[in-house]
């Protein structure tokens, strides 16, 4: 076992130093199976100890009784054993059975090590958003230094005013914008400074275009016009039920009409079309005259812990709105869609993307894409929270 924690502390140091982590972040987040941001590394340890305790199992449960009888031990030294971790985790699982299954909140097995996540690096336990894999392929396609901002962005230990003066390395622990305390949420989500000068909504336009651009690739599609008229009636025979191919798959919602307008309101100001007055305006409208279908999509681009909020927010919203076109014979839906600053589509895209009717490597390749947007437009307004005059645009962006 000391040779192993011998070799993983080295791993650790090169992990560190290829991945620029700096010391304050806890290796927990690298090798973190349930975190929100999960890389493709594992712990040698943890790869040691499950390795042996298969070995045990796999001895002491074997069919052939002269293996399971011949009382052998796996050896892995004093400092662990492998047959006790076993022991232990069977009898867990006994107790586990008799209590029953006792979790906090979202915290599932393992999660004792939530107690070496200190402060605000564990904030994204309270997170309810899908979480986020890096494969290989992704983690060698990434710059180094920008797998360790995304770590050090989602487990909040960016040099932020704050953080600089908790670490004694700045007088103050102000935004230097507006005067308020510079946390990453503040710099990234709420400064009234940075939203006056339209540093959010440009990070926002910014995704809405990614999001405009699915949607349009979506509504050009050449599809069946409206099927319900026409379906052909299916015979099943008696005392079967209808089989596998003859049930029907998911219609989406375009489906449903044919000949689709949609205006994105991001550069002119978007004209809501001629169903009702209203002097809102969503981010993107779809709509179709021929069948009285209206679809209203509100984005926001919030910080990760408020997408809830902000969900709720926009539905209220834009709910007397729908009722309004609804009121005219309109069939209207309305779909508000976060996706984190930090780069984490919440649910509400999703499942946008697939009431429109994309299937699932479309869906998570649009979504991968909105998500880079917002992290890499957060990236620039974090890279310019001292710089008091904003130009968008002007530098590479
Ligand atoms: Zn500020």
């Amino acid at each position: 076992m000391t040779t192993i924690e011998l070799i993983e502390r080295r791993a650790n140091k090169h992990l560190r130093r290829w991945l620029g982590i700096p010391p304050s972040f806890s290796s927990v987040g690298l090798y973190i199976r349930s975190g929100q941001l999960q890389l493709p590394l594992s712990s040698v340890v943890e790869e040691y100890k499950v390795a042996k305790c298969r070995v045990v199992l796999s001895l002491r449960d074997s069919n052939d009784d002269l293996i399971s009888q011949a009382g052998m031990t796996t050896r892995s030294g004093r400092k662990w054993a492998a047959n006790v971790a076993v022991d232990q985790a069977v009898s867990s699982l006994k107790l586990r059975d008799i209590v029953g299954n006792q979790c906090i909140h979202r915290q599932g097995l393992g999660s004792a090590q939530f107690q070496t996540w200190g402060g605000s690096q564990g904030a994204w336990t309270k997170w309810d958003l899908p979480r986020r894999k890096v494969p290989w392929r992704e983690l060698w396609r990434l710059e180094p230094y920008h797998i360790s901002f995304l770590l050090r962005y989602v487990y909040d230990t960016l040099p932020s005013p704050v953080h600089l003066h908790t670490w004694s390395l700045r007088e103050d622990p102000l935004c230097k914008l507006c005067g308020k305390r510079g946390t990453l949420a503040h710099i990234l989500s709420g400064c009234k400074t940075s939203l006056t000068q339209g540093r959010y909504r440009w990070r926002h336009d910014k995704v809405l275009l990614s999001l405009a651009d699915t949607i349009e690739r979506e509504r050009v599609k050449k599809r069946p016009a409206n099927t319900t008229a026409r379906r052909a009636i299916t015979f099943v025979k008696e005392g079967t039920g209808p089989s596998q191919t003859t049930k029907r798959k998911r219609t989406s919602i375009l489906q449903a009409a044919s000949s689709w307008e949609m205006r994105v309101d991001v550069g002119r100001r978007l004209q809501f079309p001629e169903v009702v007055q209203t002097s809102l305006l969503p981010d993107i409208v779809l709509w179709s005259s021929k069948d009285q279908k209206i679809i209203l999509v509100e984005l926001t681009v919030p910080w990760e812990e408020g997408c809830e909020e902000a969900h709720e927010r926009k539905a209220a919203k834009y709910q007397q709105l729908a009722q309004d076109c609804r009121d005219r014979g309109w069939q209207a839906w309305v779909f508000p869609v976060e996706i984190g600053c930090r780069g984490f589509p919440a649910r509400s895209a999703w499942s946008f993307l697939s009431a429109i009717g994309m299937d699932e490597h479309s869906k998570k390749q649009a979504a991968r894409r909105m998500g880079e947007e917002a992290e890499r437009a957060s990236c620039w307004i974090w890279s310019k929270r001292e710089e008091e005059s904003w130009k968008p645009g002007a530098d590479g962006q």
